[in-house]
């Protein structure tokens, strides 16, 4: 009796919210209540065979470091880490988009455990105290509800028992990254955070929750900004990397 009664919720469920595939808009399956169709699930990817040591980024032709990173101990990077739960393509670009812009906040709860394995996969990861959302500037934060790196982070959080700490603010509602280029992008986030709780933050290692890595300034100005305040090491573990 109670299967047929959830089948009898399902279908209504089905003729009143149809669920449609975030990726390609096929109908899903009437008790499917997933984000993605099983031909776009299979398409999604975690980055490799061969990925950048430093930025996690897919590496075609293998060898060790991405162009950006060569040489990347002379480069002083403050953020010595990053890694993506899944590479960017047109399903996990679907799932972001979903998450961000049309508010399906339950998606965070199919990437955090993705997220997860990431985590426990990179042994650096597990010496973390707290996952540190990267923040966005409070009139974004009024308009869309929500900061998508934060819900991450708090799924991850239950997922992991790694506390989050909001420790950065934004300071500057910066214009959309998306049409600058590499040098136009670190040159726009210059100086966009401060860190919120120095004290908590002392001798700690981080890692930086994101939900996007696109060139890896926005990530780098944050770990920046902790590192000066008093982190002993700072990480980054995002959803997707473009
Ligand atoms: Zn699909
Ligand atoms: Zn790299």
């Amino acid at each position: 009796m109670k299967k047929f009664l959830i089948k009898i919720k399902n279908i209504v469920l089905h003729l009143l919210f149809p669920r449609t595939c975030f990726c390609c808009g096929i109908d899903l399956p009437l008790e499917d209540r997933g984000f993605l169709c099983k031909d776009c699930l299979k398409k999604l990817k975690k980055p490799g065979p061969f990925i950048c040591q430093r930025c996690g980024i897919t590496l075609k032709d293998g060898g060790a470091h991405c162009f950006n990173c060569r040489g990347s101990k002379a480069k002083h990077f403050k953020c010595s880490l990053i890694r993506s739960a899944l590479d960017f393509n047109e399903p996990s670009r679907a799932l972001i988009h979903g998450l961000k812009y049309e508010k399906y906040t339950n998606i965070a709860k199919f990437l955090a455990p993705l997220m997860q394995k990431t985590l426990i996969e990179n042994p650096d990861f597990l010496e973390a105290e707290y996952f540190v959302p990267v923040p966005i500037h409070k009139k974004r934060l009024k308009q869309r509800g929500f900061n998508q790196s934060e819900i991450l982070a708090k799924e991850l959080s239950i997922l992991t028992s790694i506390p989050v700490l909001n420790a950065l603010t934004r300071i500057k509602n910066t214009k959309s990254q998306t049409k600058l280029t590499k040098k136009e992008r670190a040159e726009n986030i210059k100086e966009a955070f401060i860190c919120s709780c120095p004290k908590e933050i002392k001798k700690k290692a981080i890692i930086l929750i994101d939900d996007v890595c696109t060139t890896g300034a926005t990530i780098e100005e944050c770990a920046k900004v902790l590192k000066k305040a008093g982190a002993r090491e700072v990480y980054a573990l995002c959803a997707t990397k473009e």
